[in-house]
């Protein structure tokens, strides 16, 4: 079954379209969290940053800080957060490969604040998590 996301590409069901090319779209969130929120999406129905082909995953974040450009000029937030949920754990509801740009205008107008568990981790692991990531990279 097509994504609500392959409806709005196959104008199924209406959206406020900004930008489309062979490969994403952008168009803006139902939601507005803030003004301006967009969201940035592929055309294909990848459903998370795992399956997105490297080279369409490029050209999404080129088109990300095209309209990331434009809204700031648009609306000149002071500040803009980048935002994507890969899985439900991680606050994903739509399971098709997208970016949120989500102007700041005001602080605290939403909120995400990342727990520090900084005293939590010895050196020593610190040491073991970055060498597990760098012995994945190649
Ligand atoms: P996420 O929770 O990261 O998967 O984000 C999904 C986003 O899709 C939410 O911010 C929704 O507001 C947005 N959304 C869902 N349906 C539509 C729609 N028909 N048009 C525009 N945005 C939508």
């Amino acid at each position: 079954m097509d994504t609500i996301f392959t409806k709005i590409i196959k104008r199924e069901i209406p959206a406020y379209i900004i930008y489309e090319d062979d490969l994403v779209m952008a168009f803006l969130d139902i939601s507005q969290t803030t003004k301006g929120h967009t969201l940035v999406i592929t055309k294909n129905e990848y459903k998370d940053i795992f399956e997105v082909p490297s080279d369409v995953f490029m050209h999404l974040f080129k088109i990300v800080q095209k309209v990331s450009f434009a809204v700031r000029k648009a609306f000149n937030p002071i500040g803009l957060n980048l935002l994507n949920n890969n899985h439900e754990i991680a606050g994903q509801t739509v399971f098709h490969y997208h970016v949120h740009i989500i102007p700041r205008y005001i602080k605290d107008d939403i909120t995400i604040k990342l727990p520090n568990h900084m005293n939590d981790v010895s050196k020593d692991e610190f040491e073991l998590i970055k060498e597990k990531i760098i012995a994945e990279l190649s």
